[in-house]
């Protein structure tokens, strides 16, 4: 059976996706598409063979008897809106992250998805799928490092345009550590903690630059992320997990050790896209197969929630100087890793 899906938002990453679930994938067809901006879905929509079908609005989309499941590459601010009308309709959804920009917003997805009850929603937080992280989450779960004690993290970019403002190092660039970390640890947060090292002369006068975030997690690991987002040399993302035994480093991404005048050196990438976009393919394609299987097997709206908490948290210590706790309660057993709801 092919996967009949629709798309709202048609942009940068929808673009890509689409491309991936049509063309590259295996079990997928995109038969519709939407966007705010008609003319650039229209443009998507005849790139493809058979030409997909354009919708006015999302929520037409969604309704659609051929659309089987949806994915959302919208605007952040839309995502809970959408979501929302793909549980209403009883359809699997993949939406990219942020789940939703409030927490409020996400605690209402769980909310309805709890009452739909059937896990229905995944988002997109594609390093859980990057072959790096899983080699080293093997290492942490088959007790090879023994017990986590600290982890040490950096997230580190060439530069960001004139859009990336205020707090985004936090909310827009950090929610892929926070859900990575947690995953890799099967740990929750407890606190957060945010110190401002001196700022960097790459970046502008508006925007922070570089953080050090800090977490504690409810097993009382030490976690510390520095997010640089104007570091001249490259794109780059280290983590290091020391646990009683042995450290566990992410390995580098491949690339060829050259000797050449006088030095021995290693290309570092310049575009976040090139990292991980093996793991795209990877997550998108596990989703298909998933949603064919009728479970949810990725991040859940949970984590999408728990995300959005814990960013909060963290834009509180910086503009507080404190120590802020994350009081997020229990995972509802709805998402506990065994109790799979059938999806459709
Ligand atoms: P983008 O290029 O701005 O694309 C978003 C598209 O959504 C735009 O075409 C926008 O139209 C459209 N849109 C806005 N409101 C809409 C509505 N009500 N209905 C339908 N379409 C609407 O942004 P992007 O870079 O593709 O990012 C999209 C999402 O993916 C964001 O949430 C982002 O955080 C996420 N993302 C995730 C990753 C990852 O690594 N997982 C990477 C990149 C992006 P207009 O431009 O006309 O407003």
């Amino acid at each position: 059976m092919t996967l009949k899906i629709g798309v709202i938002g048609t942009g940068a990453i929808g673009q890509e996706h689409i491309q991936r679930l049509h063309h590259k994938l295996v079990g997928s067809t995109v038969v519709a598409v939407n966007d705010i901006n008609k003319a650039q879905a229209e443009e998507v929509a005849k790139r493809l063979t058979p030409a997909a079908k354009v919708f006015e609005n999302g929520h037409d989309l969604v309704a659609d008897p051929n659309v089987d499941a949806i994915v959302v590459t919208s605007w952040g601010p839309t995502h809970e809106e959408f979501v929302l009308s793909s549980i209403a309709a009883g359809k699997p959804v993949f939406c990219e992250k942020p789940l939703a920009t409030t927490a409020e917003a996400c605690l209402n997805i769980v909310n309805a998805e709890i009452a739909s009850g059937r896990q229905l929603v995944q988002v997109g937080f594609m390093r859980r799928y990057d072959k790096s992280y899983r080699l080293l989450k093997e290492q942490i779960t088959n007790g090879n490092l023994g017990e986590p004690l600290m982890v040490h993290c950096a997230h580190r970019n060439p530069s960001v345009p004139e859009v990336y403002a205020g707090d985004m190092a936090i909310t827009d660039s950090f929610p892929h550590e926070i859900d990575v970390l947690r995953w890799l640890l099967d740990d929750d947060y407890v606190s957060a903690q945010v110190i401002m090292p001196r700022k960097t002369k790459h970046t502008r006068k508006d925007l922070d630059d570089p953080h050090m975030i800090l977490l504690e997690t409810k097993k009382g690991v030490r976690i510390d992320v520095e997010v640089f987002v104007n570091c001249p040399y490259g794109y780059d993302i280290q983590c290091q997990v020391v646990g009683e035994d042995g450290i566990g480093y992410l390995p580098e991404p491949m690339s060829v050790l050259l000797r050449k005048d006088a030095k021995l050196s290693h290309e570092i990438l310049q575009d976040w896209k090139l990292r991980f976009i093996d793991s795209y393919d990877v997550e998108l394609q596990e989703w298909i197969e998933s949603v064919k299987a009728g479970v949810v097997r990725g991040p859940t709206a949970w984590d999408g929630y728990f995300a959005s908490v814990t960013a909060d948290a963290c834009v509180e210590a910086k503009h507080s100087g404190k120590i802020v706790p994350i009081r997020i309660g229990e995972r509802p057993s709805f998402y506990a890793p065994t109790a799979l709801k059938p999806a459709a």
